[in-house]
């Protein structure tokens, strides 16, 4: 696999899976659950969103060594009756526990019309996108509101000391006859795994990105992780600065409701104050079946209708269409699809020095090389 000028590989989706797939179940998972993670992963870059795609490996595997992740989990049904659910995913992989609880809150909606769900002590949820679509799957509008226990990342607003994590909110709504609509956004200015890509030679953070003690802007990743040295593992509890949170104090709010919610009504436990608590999301699922809140033709024609008047909104800028949350993700789709996965030489050694440590072997088919 041969580097670009700019530090760059192209790895073709499925070869990128079935070398993290291989990575999972050398470290202990079982087949299946090693695709399904590889799967999830994958996917997230295949969407664009390399923050939380293969750049997470040697992570994950940290937290299996480390016990803060449990292969092999099924979720606890904590609490179950006809309008809600409370599920604990015992600090099982977010691709396991979370598909479990998604599909648990899909069958309840289509016998009930609506349902709400948390899911507490899930391992990483990973994109959070990726749950809307498999609502969507089945038809589904959903809501899904997410915090990080005991992940100290974002400054409120107004402050410079951190006391949030970077909490996603996502959406999926149909669209008759057309992409459906998928919202899905970490609540600070970037997520977490894009100060990591940076930090790993990706795209540079945009301004105002994070804040450092003294209160000034700052997009250099030190500023949350510490100095940077080679491809040695991020640890965000080395830096003294913090993400600021999106939007002012309305993104500050946003993510002090995903820490109530996902922490402390789901029962994951939230992002402070400190004390002795394994990494985990905690996660509030609303499932709507359109057919309960009135015929489906009317609302698929109203959708329709709308989702047709925003596209044709006259563009800021000349050859630059509005696009629909969900649009740049089926953009990167295609873009991948047809040309693979780009990764930094950099992720990628990471990750072949993780697959090397948990025992794949370099003569293993499925072993990545760097040109
Ligand atoms: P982002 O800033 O890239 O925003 C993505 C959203 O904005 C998508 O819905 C996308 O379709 C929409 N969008 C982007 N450009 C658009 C445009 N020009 N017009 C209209 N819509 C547009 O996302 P982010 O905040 O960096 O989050 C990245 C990922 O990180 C998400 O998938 C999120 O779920 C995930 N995340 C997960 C965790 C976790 O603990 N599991 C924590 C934080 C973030």
């Amino acid at each position: 696999m041969a580097a670009s000028a700019t530090g760059l590989v192209r790895v073709e989706a499925g070869r990128l899976q079935s070398f993290v797939a291989a990575t999972f179940a050398a470290a202990g998972c079982s087949a299946e659950e090693a695709e399904a993670v590889a799967a999830g992963l994958v996917d997230a870059n295949m969407t664009g969103h390399d923050s939380h795609g293969v750049v997470r490996v040697p992570r994950y595997v940290d937290w299996m060594r480390s016990g803060d992740l449990e292969p092999g989990q099924t979720i606890a049904v904590v609490t179950d009756n006809p309008a809600m659910a409370v599920l604990d995913g015992r600090y099982g992989f977010g691709a396991t526990v979370g598909r479990q609880a998604v599909r648990f809150g899909i069958d309840k909606a289509r016998q009930f019309g609506v349902a709400v769900v948390a899911l507490r002590h899930a391992g990483h949820l990973g994109r959070i996108g990726q749950w809307a679509e498999m609502a969507l799957e089945a038809g589904l509008v959903s809501l899904h509101v997410v915090n990080v226990a005991q992940s100290r990342l974002v400054a409120p607003f107004g402050g410079v000391e951190r006391r949030f994590s970077t909490n996603p909110i996502a959406f999926g709504f149909p669209v008759p006859d057309g992409p459906p609509v998928v919202l899905d956004f970490a609540t600070s200015a970037v997520a977490e795994g894009k100060v990591m890509v940076a930090s790993q030679g990706g795209k540079p953070l945009p301004e105002g990105s994070l804040i450092r003690p003294d209160g000034q802007l700052s997009t250099d990743p030190a500023t949350l992780y510490g100095p940077i040295e080679g491809t040695s593992h991020r640890d965000h509890r080395l830096g003294t600065g913090a993400i600021r949170a999106m939007g002012e104090h309305k993104g500050s709010g946003l993510s002090l409701m995903c820490e109530l919610l996902g922490g402390a009504l789901a029962g994951s436990g939230t992002a402070g104050p400190p004390r002795d608590q394994r990494f985990c999301n905690g996660m509030v699922s609303i499932y709507m079946s359109p057919g309960a809140f009135g015929a489906d033709s009317a609302i698929a024609a109203e959708t329709r209708a709308f989702v047709d008047y925003v596209r044709e909104t006259v563009p800021a800028e000349a050859g630059s269409p509005v696009l629909l949350p969900g649009d740049p993700e089926r953009l990167a789709r295609q873009d991948r699809t047809a040309h693979g996965v780009p990764i930094t030489v950099e992720t990628l050694g990471a990750m072949i020095e993780t697959a090397r440590a948990v025992g794949l072997s370099d003569n293993d088919p499925r072993m990545l090389r760097i040109a």
